[in-house]
């Protein structure tokens, strides 16, 4: 089934286009990489997707429902950022149980779903410590818990290993790796501009320039078959 639609989606700010009628069909449990140089517009896709910027023109349909107007926190949507935004002065477990608390779930299960989170993610002997005390790659999981717990059935992710040094990010990379293992029917997009990435975590990826998209496909079939110049830069060898 199809758990996310673009149709004809554009975006400007002010007299700039930023985003070009794009057309796509996510399904559910998919994994779909945007990947694309900085600035080409994947940011603000994202953000569309999850409701946190206006639709100029187009549709977006949501699980079968057309979603433009629906608010952020009723898209069943959650979404990882780039910089992790935790809070500081919560240890682990509480920036776990924040959103849920918000959201009046009941204690046990805010107390399920948080252990179900640090399990998955390995973070279950750091729960009483505060985000200073963790590192980066610790924190950006702290991050990644922060969606899980949601029980959301689309993930979005915007970058999430660009601030990690080298090692980090190849240890990140293989956690979320395993997260898309063990969340096989959730929808997950992930916003990049590296295509090791890309290549590795993809079950399709959708290339991005200048706000349109280049070419959407399998990464095997993207590698082999480059449409343009620009894909092949991208993610294959210009043949
Ligand atoms: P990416 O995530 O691919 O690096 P973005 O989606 O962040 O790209 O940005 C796409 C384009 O939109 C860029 O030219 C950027 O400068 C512009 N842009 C993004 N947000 C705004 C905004 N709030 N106001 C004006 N221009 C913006
Ligand atoms: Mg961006």
């Amino acid at each position: 089934m199809t758990a996310i639609s673009l149709k004809n989606i554009s975006k400007s700010y002010g007299s700039l286009e930023v985003i070009s009628d794009i057309n796509l069909d996510i399904q559910e449990g998919e994994f779909v990489v945007f990947v694309g140089p900085s600035g080409c517009g994947k940011s603000t896709l994202l953000r569309m997707i999850a409701g946190l910027e206006g639709i100029n023109s187009g549709d977006l349909v949501i699980s079968g429902k057309r979603a433009n107007d629906v608010p952020p926190a009723e898209r069943g949507i959650a979404m990882v950022f780039q910089s992790y935004a935790l809070y500081p002065h919560m240890n682990v477990y509480d920036n776990l149980a924040f959103s849920l608390k918000i959201a009046r779930v009941d204690k046990a299960e805010i107390d399920r779903r948080v252990r179900v989170a640090a399990e998955m993610l390995q973070l279950g002997p750091y729960l009483k410590r505060r985000p200073r005390q963790l590192s980066g790659g610790q924190r950006q999981r702290v991050a990644i818990g922060r969606a899980i717990v949601r029980e959301a059935g689309v993930f979005l992710f915007d970058e999430p290993l660009s601030n990690l040094d080298a090692a980090l990010r190849v240890a990140t990379r293989i956690e979320i790796a395993r997260l898309k293992e063990r969340l096989a029917d959730t929808t997950m997009i992930y916003v990049t501009h590296d295509q090791v990435e890309a290549m590795t975590l993809a079950d399709r990826i959708v290339v991005i320039n200048h706000g349109h998209i280049e070419q959407v496909g399998r990464p095997v079939e993207l590698y082999d078959r480059p449409k343009n110049l620009f894909v092949a830069g991208f993610i294959g060898s210009p043949a």
